[in-house]
């Protein structure tokens, strides 16, 4: 870290002793840093955003290769036909008017050497701190059977848009009667609480519309975040049109087969009507490109910058990091966005980063107006993100339902709000 300051000190004391020589004075204007972020989702945009705020001088790209963004907290509610996919959906007029330049395009290299991201069609942007934010991938070598081909049968739902819609038109065509089965997989993966939010909001579809119907979670792990709460509302909710199967009873999902919908799991086999695969994860290619990725998939960062243990000048913020207690949440890539953006702008003028502490909190829907919440604030502890004790917690159990009412409503402004700043 303290390189790059000291490089960028020798750049300006070059530009200085250029200036002597007669350099023009829009060469040295290129005297500004330059920060690249790759992915325009909830830590991208974020901490392209929170910099140009913070040091208006910095020239900020952000690189993102679709021109909607489309959110998956709240893309359950589209799943349960709560909600419409275009309330999901925001453009970067507001992130371009705000300073940032933002680049329509798939970042396709990172040459670490000379500082530059290779763009798909032939272009490079130079930088001094690049960010990388591409969210997950989907491990496609993860679970026998399942592949891209697949997916367009048994859906994964993961990254919201056309799989949301596919999911809810499959449900939409289900026949009364029929059985739909969601495989859900082992630790860490985006959004812990998000499968047991999406099977909930599924069977209060199924029990206003397709009421001989059920769905059957199929885990590969033997707890879940959140899990008494849910587990509470469902026996209240949805007794007869919702399953959890852990690991230790059979429940992990070893294969799938697309064509006829069967999930094969060490106990035997069950035939869906509707299958949702949640499959394994790993952070976003352009992490991997960026040299930040270890042999788990994920990206180890420091704690206090953000910037990557295995690639210098580059920092990873969102689902693709390693960020200890802090699970992979819209929230949490908030939070470290902005972390990470007060750490740059510190590095970059050559100052040191104060040790931040982060929040974080996941509210899930069970069903409309019923929400519940777990909340936590993490700090720096022996250069890992660590739970500051007694600090959070979860929706107390055996709430009135106007308690859960009320959190439904937080979530909604939560979404709101961050939606906000970050895209209006
Ligand atoms: C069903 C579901 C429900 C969820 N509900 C919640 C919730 O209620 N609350 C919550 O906090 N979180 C929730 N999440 C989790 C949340 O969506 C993620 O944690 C969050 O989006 C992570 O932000 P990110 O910036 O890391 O990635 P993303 O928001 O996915 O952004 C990544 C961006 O990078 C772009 N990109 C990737 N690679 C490249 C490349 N090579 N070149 C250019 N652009 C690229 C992508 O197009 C994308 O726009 C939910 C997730 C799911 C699946």
């Amino acid at each position: 870290m303290a390189k790059v300051g000291v490089s960028r000190r020798q750049f300006l004391a070059a530009s200085g002793a250029a200036a002597v020589a007669g350099v023009t004075a829009p060469a040295l204007a290129q005297a500004a840093p330059r920060v690249v972020v790759i992915g325009g989702g909830f830590g991208g945009a974020t901490a392209a955003r929170a910099i140009k705020t913070a040091a208006p001088s910095t020239a900020v790209s952000l690189v993102e290769r679709e021109r909607t963004f489309t959110a998956c907290p709240f893309s359950n509610l589209v799943i349960g036909g709560l909600r419409a996919l275009p309330a999901q959906q925001f453009g970067y007029d507001k992130v371009s008017a705000a300073g940032v330049d933002v680049v329509f395009a798939a970042a396709i290299g990172v040459d670490r050497e000379a500082r530059r991201v290779e763009l798909e069609g032939g272009a490079s942007l130079a930088y001094d701190r690049l960010i990388v934010a591409p969210g997950i991938d989907i491990r496609w070598d993860g679970l026998p059977g399942y592949s891209e081909a697949a997916a367009t049968k048994l859906p994964h739902a993961w990254k919201a848009g056309e799989q949301t819609l596919l999911l809810r038109r499959q449900l939409e065509a289900l026949e009364d009667g029929g059985l739909v089965v969601m495989s859900v997989p082992a630790n860490p993966f985006r959004c812990p609480p998000g499968p047991y939010e999406r099977a909930s909001l599924i069977a209060h579809y199924l029990k206003t519309h397709k009421p001989k119907s059920k769905i059957l979670i199929l885990d590969a792990k033997d707890t879940f975040s959140k899990q008494r709460l849910f587990q509470e509302a469902w026996k209240e909710l949805y007794p007869d049109h919702l399953e959890w199967v852990a690991l230790s009873k059979g429940g992990r999902v070893t294969a799938v087969d697309a064509e006829t919908k069967t999930f094969i799991t060490e106990f035997g086999e069950h035939k869906a009507a509707v299958g949702n695969v949640i499959p394994p994860q790993r952070a976003g290619r352009a992490a991997e490109l960026a040299g930040a990725v270890d042999q788990t998939g994920w990206c180890p960062i420091d704690p206090v910058t953000f910037e990557a243990k295995r690639s210098p000048n580059v920092h990873v913020v969102g689902d693709a990091t390693i960020a200890g207690g802090m699970p992979k949440s819209a929230f949490s890539a908030n939070a470290q966005a902005k972390v990470c953006a007060a750490a740059v702008v510190a590095l970059l003028a050559g100052r040191s980063p104060n040790p931040p502490k982060l929040i974080n909190t996941c509210f899930s829907l069970v069903g409309p107006g019923y929400g519940i919440s777990v909340a936590g604030v993490y700090e720096p502890v022996n250069g890992v993100l660590t739970d500051v004790p007694g600090a959070g917690g979860v929706s107390p159990a055996a709430a009135p339902r106007s308690e859960r009412a009320e959190e439904a409503r937080y979530a909604e402004a939560w979404f709101n709000t961050s939606t906000g700043e970050i895209f209006g």
